[in-house]
């Protein structure tokens, strides 16, 4: 079976890998289990120089690797790029914290001493998403490597080369070849590898059903799991928010990599009096953005990652419209088949309707009207999801004690939701479970072990 690597602008296929098979993915995991049991023993000051050479590596290669993101994924060659420097600032960030986040934790029993110690607990097989390929694989190897784990990897089938290129970043910056591996596989062979005792924990990005699967089997196979899953991030602006601002962070905020983020905000809940005001502003700001090749420095949103994204798109838009969703903004594809989706806004967006309910992963923004704060909060809250959220308001003290209501893993006052090394990242619900990122991200890997000394 190959591994296909192919650009959504042009539609033409770049390269051809030949996927590895068992005997070859095998071979690799024997070596990465053997490299785990050195790599452990290593000081935290040895990994932390070698991780901040990747830091500076990825720095030094950040236009190369922001091409590969606009040929293989469709990324705006800018944003590719502050894309690679939010990846070296991570690289630093567990360079510089690691040693002090797993140091030992003194607790105060009647032992003579009792202290938690953070040990590495060998292979951790990262499954993960094509939509932000060099971030989502980092905030994952940064702590892991750091916290002495070794890290296979099974990246997005269309996306070879990026997870080629970060391996060899890797690999460049002195960690020993099997600390890090990337395995051209296709997914047929995660259960497989998931259910071998030498990997111990799996960490997913991507799809409620793929995180289900992985789960699942590692579930079978007693096995710790991190999901990062999707989500369907609501951004409240009350009827007291600065609404200029407020709109065109919105446009801002949905149209994160042409929409294709978990945490791009997706349903936009408004209060009635200030509704009509915050859609004609929002539209101005959808299609002021320029589309264009992802090479292009001047291009600000380029096409979706695969034309069957942005087919699946029109469909859920045509079946949300069916069923009572109004249009306010026209766009979307030229025709099927094709990666190209122009913004778009639904209004009128209702239980019932596929937009409702669903994440919609594309630029497709849509507009819930609130009664008043407490409807506006039940609107984001009647969702399975629970990623993000955002809540726009004058008075900061509202917003927080509203930012206590969400059902969510992070919410934003008066900002758009992002991720940053220092705080933790992940969802509720059915956005997953555990978290990525800050002191709690390199602590899901690790064997919190007691010891007591009598
Ligand atoms: P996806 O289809 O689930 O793919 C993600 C990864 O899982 C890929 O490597 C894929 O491999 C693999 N995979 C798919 N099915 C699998 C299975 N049954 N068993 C094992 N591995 C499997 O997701 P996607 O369409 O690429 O990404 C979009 C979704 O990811 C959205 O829902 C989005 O919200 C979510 N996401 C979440 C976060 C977060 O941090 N919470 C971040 C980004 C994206 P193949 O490519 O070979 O199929």
């Amino acid at each position: 079976m190959a591994i296909e690597s192919y650009n959504p602008y042009t539609g033409r296929v770049l390269r051809r890998f030949r996927a590895f098979s068992w005997a070859k993915t095998e071979r690799i995991l024997a070596q990465a289990h053997r490299a785990a049991a050195e790599w452990r023993t290593t000081s935290f000051a040895h990994r932390a120089r070698l991780m901040h050479r990747a830091a500076a590596l990825l720095r030094e290669r950040q236009d190369e690797l922001a091409r590969l993101m606009a040929l293989e994924m469709g990324k705006p060659i800018a944003d590719g790029r502050a894309e690679v420097l939010k990846c070296a600032l991570t690289c630093d960030y567990y360079a510089e914290h690691a040693e002090q986040f797993l140091a030992d934790e003194e607790i105060k029993t009647e032992a003579q001493r009792s202290f938690i110690a953070h040990e590495p607990i060998g292979v951790v097989l990262a499954v993960m998403p094509w939509n932000f390929p060099f971030w989502q694989v980092v905030r994952f190897a940064a702590p892991a490597l750091m916290a002495g784990n070794v890290g296979l990897l099974k990246h997005a089938s269309n996306v070879p080369q990026c997870a080629l290129a970060l391996e060899q970043v890797l690999h460049d910056a002195g960690f020993p070849p099997a600390t890090f591996r990337t395995l051209l596989i296709s997914s047929d062979l995660v259960g497989r590898l998931i259910e071998d005792d030498r990997v111990r924990a799996v960490t997913l990005t991507g799809s409620e059903p793929a995180g289900a699967e992985v789960a699942a089997t590692a579930g079978r196979a007693i096995k710790k799991t991190v999901l990062e899953l999707g989500g369907s991030d609501a951004f409240v602006v009350l009827a007291d928010a600065d609404v200029a601002l407020a709109a065109k962070t919105a446009a801002q905020a949905r149209m994160i990599n042409a929409g294709q983020s978990c945490i791009a905000a997706k349903r936009f809940i408004v209060e009635k009096p200030i509704i009509r005001e915050f859609i004609a502003q929002m539209k101005t700001h959808l299609l002021a953005l320029r589309t264009g090749d992802p090479l292009e420095e001047t291009t600000q949103f380029g096409p979706l990652a695969r034309p069957d994204l942005a087919d699946e798109l029109t469909q859920q838009v045509e079946d949300s419209v069916r069923q009572g969703a109004k249009v306010e903004l026209y766009g979307g594809q030229s025709k099927p088949g094709t990666a190209l989706f122009r913004p778009m806004m639904l209004s009128n967006v209702k239980p019932g309707q596929r937009a409702y309910s669903e994440e919609l992963f594309g630029p497709v923004a849509l507009i819930l009207e609130a009664q008043d704060a407490d409807d506006a909060i039940r609107l984001a809250n009647d969702s399975r999801f629970g990623l993000g959220a955002a809540i726009w308001t004058k008075s900061a003290q509202r917003g927080e004690e509203l930012a206590r209501r969400i059902e969510a893993g992070a919410v934003f006052v008066n900002s758009l939701v992002k991720s940053s090394p220092e705080m933790p990242f992940g969802g509720v619900k059915k956005s997953g479970y555990g978290r990525e990122l800050s002191h709690l991200g390199i602590k899901e890997f690790v064997n919190q072990k007691s010891i007591w000394v009598g």
